[in-house]
């Protein structure tokens, strides 16, 4: 047994890639092994925020890696950008949540009030009235009360950002195999022995990213990742002059102009298939939003499941048992990017996950309430 690589990771989605490529850019030999294009890929059907407000509410964990993220994030875009010339159309010029009733205005405050109380003034935010609302973002619907600003949020290409991941571990050294499908893994003298569709292979530290495919796969290293699939529906609009100045919770306008309506929290397992009702009171909501949506077509439509935990929160693990193995899954793969790819990878390279990711172990769910 000969060890190929000084990491293996299992999954080329957004938290695989970013993984992989920091360890790749601390001159660490990887690969990755990702399985086939029918799988489901939280990473290719995302929204595409880099979205702060909201996150970490009663888990001031999660607050402080979001910001973290946020605040890495203009890094990562300079560097992969430099590296292969692709704009992500990153902005981080502070994002809107809107609130079409009372209920949903005071439900919002005091959420975010509570995730403020915990950050040490590290949050900030601010609840607005229509009126102030209406300064950043004309021509709202007669629906809207106002809404939450929050000057750390903003968006990015998932896509474009998918690929720079991809090409720019390659030009590192880095390795990808595509419909490579892990089937099993053994640890035996301290070095991971991976049986994937594409032959076996061998490094002494083992990332699963697997998204979905965690759960089936941390047993395997002694760890567990209890996710459950959330389906999220996205629309998509012709693309159209400026209509929106700050993303929003539930829409943005892309660099190129296309505006995209999310999102739905769907637990209907895994099952992708659109469903007319559900887009239609999606649509409503964004005409209600933004009235002059009305006349513009939409062109895509498609759902995406999302990788949820019990409580929502990511989990990041490494095994006891197996040492050198991680497991890690979240549901905001784009806006923790960055923190992936600098904090983590570190983490990972020094063979420890950092103080600041411990709360996030799946043990938490075994603690009595
Ligand atoms: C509708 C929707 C909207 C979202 N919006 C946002 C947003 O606005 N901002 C944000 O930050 N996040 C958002 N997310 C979440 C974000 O997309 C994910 O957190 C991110 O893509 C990370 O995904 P991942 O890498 O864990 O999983 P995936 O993208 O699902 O990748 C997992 C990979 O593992 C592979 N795999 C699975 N099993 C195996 C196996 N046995 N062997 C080898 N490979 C395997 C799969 O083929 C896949 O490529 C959204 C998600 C959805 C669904």
């Amino acid at each position: 047994m000969t060890q190929n690589y000084d990491a293996i990771i299992v999954g080329g989605g957004l938290i695989g890639l970013s993984t992989a490529y920091g360890l790749v850019r601390r001159g660490h030999s990887c690969l990755v092994l990702d399985a086939s294009d029918t799988d489901f890929r939280a990473a290719r059907g995302n929204f595409g925020l880099v979205w702060v407000q909201g996150k970490g509410t009663g888990f001031s964990a999660y607050a402080d890696w979001t910001m973290r993220s946020s605040e890495l994030w203009p890094e990562l875009r300079d560097e992969l950008q430099e590296q292969n010339g692709q704009s992500l159309g990153l902005e981080q010029e502070g994002g809107l949540h809107i609130c079409l009733s009372q209920a949903e205005f005071d439900s919002r405050k005091e959420s975010l009030d509570l995730l403020r109380s915990h950050q040490n003034g590290r949050f900030s935010y601010e609840m607005l009235d229509r009126k102030a609302l209406l300064d950043m973002q004309p021509d709202l619907g007669p629906d809207v009360v106002g809404g939450s600003w929050c000057p750390h949020d903003g968006h990015v290409n998932p896509l474009y950002l998918l690929r720079s991941l991809h090409d720019c571990l390659l030009k590192k050294g880095g390795s990808v195999i595509v419909d490579a499908k892990v089937s099993a893994i053994t640890y035996q003298q301290s070095l991971f022995d991976v049986t994937s569709t594409q032959g076996r292979f061998y490094a002494p530290r083992l990332i699963l990213a697997a998204g979905l495919g965690n759960r089936t796969l941390a047993p395997m290293v002694g760890l567990e990742q209890p996710v459950r699939p959330q389906k999220g529906h996205i629309l998509v609009t012709q693309k159209t002059d400026k209509l929106i100045k700050l993303p929003m919770t539930q829409l943005r306008q892309t660099a190129e102009g296309s505006i995209m309506i999310g999102d739905s929290k769907e637990e209907v397992g895994f099952d992708i298939s659109s469903s007319a009702d559900v887009t239609a009171q999606i649509a409503s909501r964004a005409q209600r939003t933004l009235p002059a949506l009305k006349n513009q077509h939409i062109i895509r439509s498609w759902a995406a499941l999302r990788v949820m935990s019990p409580d929502g929160n990511p989990i990041y693990d490494q095994s006891a048992s197996h040492p050198g193995a991680y497991a890690i899954t979240c549901h905001s793969g784009v806006t923790l990017a960055a923190a992936h790819c600098f904090d983590l990878a570190s983490d990972i390279e020094a063979g420890c996950l950092g103080i600041g990711l411990q709360p996030f172990s799946e043990r938490r769910f075994h603690v009595p309430a």
